[in-house]
């Protein structure tokens, strides 16, 4: 069932939350061993949040709009008293004291959370090779990566687990696990949903959002999530439309949608170009119609510039695991000593890699040549985003350059591992929100996604364009014979 079901058979006391909850555990239980999708389950305390939702089922009090649907979240994400590890030895037994306000949200709707999902360390990489515990596997070919960094999330939902879960995107993390694992996956836009107990990564990019295995689901869910939080500076207050409000349309007639001219000659796979022909065709028989964009600066200095960028904020963010404040805290001489021990041991590779580079770009003498040109070319993608929106209603854009890798293909070679997101990260720079979703499969059985780019608070587009698609394809498959 979805959340939508779920909701509703819950609310008509058709089904008890605790029912479904103890589904998902059991689906989780039947198929977790091989996946290694959830770092650190919550079981108990799952069933007593489904009891307390029946509870109030009894008592003819309101359960919330997302009432009895589980859902697991991206171990970023603070939830008070229990682990919050970011996948990294730094974090290993670190209990936040709060909850992150997205996890209130979902809790106060009546969601229930089943568990923390794996992710690459910090949300740093493209595979969720890089968590310090252990990597995922992709649910349709678990020789292959699940994508990432919220790779746990994406996997999760692909089975089955729940029909919701939480990541974070800095550069593509919720939308290049959502095309590997074959969901939905949506990167609002930036301000939309609160950052309030995330731990940071790069601030000026992370978004929160979420996944899922129907286009209502993700509507369903941002209603809950994009709440205003006066405790994020960077939270918008603007006012929120009812996402669900934009479904239900028989047609996208007016709709014009955006094709980057200069994407047509970067090396795609050939699988990912037939799936965009795909969606052209169906989102054409819809009644939307085409026109050529341009976006030159994009695809050639949107790489460099996030990877200028998000490692110097990385290495502002994270000096504060210095084994004083909290995390782990190595036995040192001194001082110096200390930080050193601490950092050795508690960052893995790709974390000391992205610190060195950050310290680095923002070092004086290095600062002009590299952080501050990277802040201007910043503003020119952001400025051919706009540009491109005044033609276009939204983008239609290749998720990934390619299909799932197989693991360890891209483990020594950090450029090949960056490069997956090069389709996704010029969003976060621009602050647009993006939408990944299957278009089907490639003839050895891997999931093919396409995304969907809007202009700031474009979500309803988004949503109203992927449901068109999803009425012809169907609802993405549930993997490993699940349903
Ligand atoms: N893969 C990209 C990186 O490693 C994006 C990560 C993310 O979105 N959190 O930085």
């Amino acid at each position: 069932m979805n959340a939508v079901e779920i909701v509703k058979a819950v609310k008509d006391a058709r089904i008890p939350a605790t029912e479904i909850t103890g589904k998902a555990i059991e689906r989780i239980r039947q198929v977790d061993s091989e996946v290694r999708a959830l770092l650190t389950p919550l079981f108990e305390r799952a069933l007593e949040k489904a009891a307390e939702i029946d509870r109030k089922i009894e008592h003819n009090q309101d359960p919330g709009p997302l009432a009895g649907v589980p859902v697991v979240v991206k171990d970023n994400l603070c939830m008070r008293g229990l682990k919050t590890t970011c996948g990294s030895r730094m974090l290993e037994n670190w209990c936040p004291p709060y909850d992150a306000s997205v996890i209130r949200f979902l809790e106060e709707a009546g969601a229930v959370v089943l568990g923390k999902t794996n992710m690459d360390e910090f949300a740093m990489g493209s595979s969720t090779e890089n968590s310090a515990f252990f990597p995922t596997a992709n649910p349709w070919d678990r020789e292959r990566v699940p994508g990432g960094s919220s790779g746990g999330s994406a996997a999760a939902v692909a089975c089955g687990y729940a029909p919701l879960a939480l990541g974070s995107d800095t550069g593509g993390s919720i939308r290049q696990p959502a095309a590997f694992c074959g969901v939905y996956g949506l990167k609002p836009t930036y301000g939309l949903v609160s950052r309030f107990g995330l731990v940071a990564f790069a601030s000026s990019l992370d978004q929160v959002g979420p996944f899922s295995r129907s286009v209502e689901d993700l509507a369903l869910a941002l209603n809950v999530l994009s709440r205003p939080d006066p405790a994020d500076a960077t939270s918008s207050r603007r006012k929120r439309p009812d996402y669900t409000a934009c479904l239900g349309k028989d047609d996208l007639k007016g709709l014009k949608v955006g094709v980057v001219t200069e994407f047509e000659n970067y090396p795609v796979q050939p699988e990912i170009r037939e799936a965009l022909a795909k969606i052209e065709a169906i989102l054409r028989g819809a009644g939307a119609e085409f026109v050529p964009v341009s976006l030159p600066a994009t695809i050639e200095a949107g790489l460099p510039c996030y990877y200028i960028l998000a490692p110097a904020e990385a290495s502002s963010n994270l000096a504060r695991y210095d084994g004083v404040r909290y995390g782990i805290s190595a036995k040192a001489e001194n001082l110096m000593d200390l930080y050193m021990k601490t950092r050795g041991l508690g960052f893995g590779p790709e974390v000391k890699r992205r610190i060195l580079t950050g310290t680095y770009v923002l070092s004086s003498g290095y600062y002009d040549a590299y952080y501050l040109v990277a802040q201007k070319a910043r503003i020119r993608i952001s400025r051919e985003f706009r540009e491109a929106f005044l033609h276009a209603d939204l983008l239609l854009m290749p998720t990934t350059p390619t299909l799932p890798f197989r693991k360890g293909e891209h483990q020594d070679d950090p450029i090949q591992m960056y490069l997956s997101d090069v389709f996704t990260l010029p969003v976060n720079l621009a602050g647009l929100p993006g939408l990944s979703l299957n278009a089907g499969y490639s003839s050895s059985g891997l999931p093919v996604g396409v995304q969907f780019v809007g202009p700031k608070w474009g979500e309803e587009t988004l949503l109203a364009a992927a449901e068109a698609v999803e009425r012809v394809l169907g609802k993405p498959a549930c993997a490993l014979g699940g349903d």
